[in-house]
């Protein structure tokens, strides 16, 4: 393993010794492969660069008890990114090629997998980039594949954290743009408007639906999900909501092992005292408790702004634990790296 402070990694670029990158070219994928050089020599005029024809995926690989390591439903990110690719017209990689790259490139980089224990994780970050000589609004005559890893920290240093978040007047994707799909574009756009939240002194924003401004959609890059005060477990649904594989996960979890109602339906800013719990959840956030949300000039706090509520907190330890090896993962969920 590398000699780096395990227990104090933050979420910050650190370059490691391979990535996996693959061509489309003539008309399909060539073989992928592992290189050392971290950087890419794309043309000027690459679709990518100007007109955004490009998405991403974020997962991670787990370090478990016996040494070995978890990829977490790598599949469903593949599929996502297969569903980014249909709307940006860009070539699809198949789940297995995306699956196998991520093996290959985990195992190449095995030493930057922390200790179990120590909350460090390795951060995946797939990408497909439309390259190639081009000036017109035109899809790209060539495409890049790659994947690059970097090793991650426990995303809360010494446990679970609410966290307070502002409504924005901004919107992060359109109502019939690309909101759903993990596209740079997206993000370009909410740079912005998290910068006023961070600002002002909250975590980032709460964007509300592009339409009528009157519903929760994405809590910064993460998933909403509240818990009622009757114990239903309710996340938004709408065509310009990312769906998170992290959301899926919880809504499954929740249903399954806790016995607990679970809802896909809209959930109304100015109807938050029906919750006794929110959160935020994503790869990268994995549960965030939300200790209260900014909306004008009315700030509401759900379960307390310095304590984990108890379903937030089970609901946390139950997902971790499944990703770390300790805890049984439904069929599927838990990739082995070999
Ligand atoms: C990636 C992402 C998420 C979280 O998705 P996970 O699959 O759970 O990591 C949520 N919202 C946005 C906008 C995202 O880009």
């Amino acid at each position: 393993m590398k000699d780096l402070d395990w227990n104090n990694l933050g979420f910050s670029y650190i370059k490691t010794d391979y990535r996996y990158i693959a061509y489309w070219k003539n008309g399909e994928w060539q073989k992928g492969e592992l290189v050392t050089d971290n950087v890419l020599h794309i043309s000027e005029g690459s679709t990518a660069l100007h007109y955004g024809q490009q998405c991403f995926e974020g997962l991670k690989a787990y370090r478990c008890k016996d040494g070995s390591i978890n990829l977490f439903r790598p599949d469903e990110n593949a599929k996502r990114m297969q569903r980014s690719c249909q709307r940006l017209l860009m070539p699809e990689v198949s789940v297995e090629m995306f699956v196998d790259a991520c093996k290959q490139v985990v195992k190449a980089n095995e030493q930057w997998v922390g200790p179990y224990g120590s909350g460090a994780t390795l951060y995946l970050r797939p990408f497909l980039i439309g390259v190639g000589d081009n000036i017109g609004v035109n899809t790209a005559p060539e495409y890049i594949f790659s994947i690059f890893v970097c090793p991650v920290g426990a995303y809360f240093k010494g446990g679970l954290k609410p966290t307070n978040f502002m409504v924005s007047n901004y919107d992060r994707a359109a109502p019939h743009g690309t909101g759903a799909a993990k596209v740079g574009g997206n993000y370009a756009a909410s740079l912005y408007p998290g910068k006023k939240a961070k600002t002002q002194g909250y975590a980032d924003c709460i964007y509300l639906d592009p339409t009528t401004h009157t519903k929760i959609e994405e809590v910064g890059s993460a998933n909403f999900f509240g818990i009622t005060k009757d114990n239903k477990f309710i996340t938004p649904i709408s065509p310009s909501i990312l769906p998170s594989i992290t959301k899926y996960s919880l809504l499954y979890l929740a249903k399954e092992r806790f016995g607990m109602e679970t809802i896909e339906g809209d959930i109304y800013i100015n109807q938050l005292d029906q919750f006794s719990e929110a959160g935020a959840c994503g790869t990268a956030a994995v549960i965030t408790p939300i200790g209260g949300i900014l909306n004008g000039d009315d700030f509401h706090v759900f379960y307390s702004e310095t304590d984990v509520g108890p379903v937030t907190r089970q609901l946390y330890e139950e997902l971790v634990g499944i990703q770390f090896g300790d805890k049984p993962a439904p069929e599927g969920w838990v990739v082995k790296v070999e």
